[in-house]
């Protein structure tokens, strides 16, 4: 019979969330990787996974449309009873100021970024929660240092969706607290992969070093780490916590 636990990945096919599959393969999970555009890229990450021992599938689904979620968890379901749940999907948009936005941006930003957890953590609590006969789990949701910040001048938008994220993650982690689960999250600063260039500025996490006290953006591998943690045994009594991987910024 396989020991190894299922975890869940939403947007696992690059940045963090990819490290994130990288590391949790190499420390005995079965991965499910959920990817939105790029399959060649989930579909490399899923290779590294099975190097390192693990089962890996990958899902296509856009975690901001219900029908996204709904072919992510009919995944789940044909794998077997989830352990984990990397809420990770997570997008910027263009810089702009607040009165820039329009209505079209906002209803992206938050589908995405808040909407698109909330529905993957709902779906996963259902298959989860002892209350459900469930077997417990972890969440980790995947925030950001923008939530504290709130980005002026760049996305307000997307700080407002983040802060969001952290008061969920508190909320939910005290209404699943006695049925086997533990939500936590983390709070990334400046971090090096693609998601800068998506909103127009390729180089923003070596541009902005300077402004970081440890004068340097940090890796998904970093971010990774922090993540790996939360969901594994020696995290056993936190939850409803919100850890800043932002080299103090
Ligand atoms: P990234 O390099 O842009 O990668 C984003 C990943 O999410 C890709 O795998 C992408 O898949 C997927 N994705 C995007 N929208 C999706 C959707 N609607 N449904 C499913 N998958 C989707 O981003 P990242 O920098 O690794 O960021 C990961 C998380 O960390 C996000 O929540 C982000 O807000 C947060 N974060 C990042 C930073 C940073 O500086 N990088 C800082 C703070 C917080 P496809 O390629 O297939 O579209």
């Amino acid at each position: 019979m396989n020991s190894r636990r299922l975890l869940l990945v939403t947007g696992g096919s690059r940045g963090i969330g990819a490290a994130v599959c990288g590391k949790a393969a190499a420390q005995g999970y079965d991965l499910l990787i959920n990817y939105r555009s790029d399959r060649d890229a989930a579909e490399a990450v899923a290779a590294t996974c099975g190097k390192l021992g693990a089962h890996a599938e990958i899902v296509q689904g856009d975690t901001g449309t219900e029908e996204g979620v709904a072919s992510i968890f009919s995944a789940v379901d044909r794998l077997g009873s989830l352990y984990g749940l990397v809420n990770n999907a997570g997008i910027v948009d263009v810089t702009a100021r607040v009165e820039d936005f329009d209505r079209a941006r906002l209803d992206r930003m938050f589908a995405v970024n808040v909407i698109g957890k909330i529905r993957c953590a709902t779906e996963a609590v259902k298959r989860m929660s002892t209350r459900n006969d469930g077997q417990g789990g972890v969440i980790v949701n995947l925030s950001s240092i923008a939530a504290v910040l709130g980005a002026p001048g760049q996305y307000v938008d997307y700080a407002a969706a983040k802060g969001a994220v952290d008061t969920f993650t508190l909320g939910l982690a005290r209404e699943v607290a006695t049925e086997g689960i533990r939500v936590n999250a983390v709070r990334p600063g400046i971090i090096d992969t693609e998601i800068h260039a998506s909103g127009g500025l390729p180089n923003r996490a070596r541009d902005l070093a300077p402004i970081v006290p440890m004068q340097r953006p940090g890796t998904a591998d970093e971010v990774a780490d922090s993540v790996l943690y939360l969901l594994s045994p020696q995290a056993s009594y936190v939850t409803g916590a919100i850890l800043n991987v932002s080299g103090g910024r």
